[in-house]
């Protein structure tokens, strides 16, 4: 059984949204020559993540209501390493993806570290053939699963659907196929989003 650690590495000066500084994590860390101590302020979205509802929509749910059952089970990576721009609908139409399905599409994005303005991202239209498929959730490898596009209708029509988003997947290592996924959010309260540890199993299967 082969383990894939698709996080990414955490640390002050780490590739964050935009590029932006109020995203940066500052880690101040404290010792007294024997104890030592560090502590942590970031953005939830920043990093490997998993986004809840209340990101885009007002009053929207929480991390919460989303279930663990939902984050650990079988993942379908598809290699879409060729696309450009942005994952069209025509672009994942002839894959096996199904109902209940969760999807990890690997783009261009995991052959490089740096932000790119211009990373690839789901268009509305490819979300809403996922919506319309009913998947489980759907993962990509940008720090956005749109780049701020007008009224954020990836993100909505994803959450009106209940899909679970997960951005920031790390997916240079892994090729397409099923492995099991273990995502596991941090159990933070009643947010709109929780950096997550995620792992990928390849040669076993969920029952
Ligand atoms: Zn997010």
């Amino acid at each position: 059984m082969k383990m894939y650690d698709v996080s990414a590495p955490i640390f002050e000066g780490m590739p964050v949204y935009k590029n932006k500084e109020e995203k940066q994590p500052v880690l101040n860390t404290s010792t007294n020559g024997y104890v030592t101590e560090t502590r942590i302020a970031m953005d939830l979205h920043t990093g490997t993540h998993v986004d809840s509802p209340l990101h885009m929509i007002v009053e929207g749910d929480t991390m919460e209501a989303i279930a663990l059952d939902d984050l650990v089970g079988e993942a379908k990576v598809f290699d879409l390493t060729n696309v450009e721009d942005r994952i069209r609908k025509e672009d994942i139409e002839g894959f096996d993806i199904q109902k209940g399905d969760f999807v990890l599409f690997k783009t261009k994005n995991s052959l490089e570290d740096a932000f790119n303005f211009e990373f690839i991202f789901v268009a509305e239209c490819a979300a809403k053939h996922l919506s319309e498929i009913g998947i489980r959730g759907v993962g990509i490898d940008a720090l956005g699963v749109e780049r701020s596009q007008e009224g954020h209708p990836t993100h909505k029509t994803l959450f009106k659907h209940e899909v679970i988003i997960i951005e920031g997947l790390r997916l240079k290592e892994v090729s397409e196929g099923s492995y099991f996924m273990v995502a596991a959010p941090l159990k933070i309260l009643g947010k709109d989003a929780a950096p997550a540890r995620i792992l990928l199993f390849e040669g076993l299967k969920a029952e």
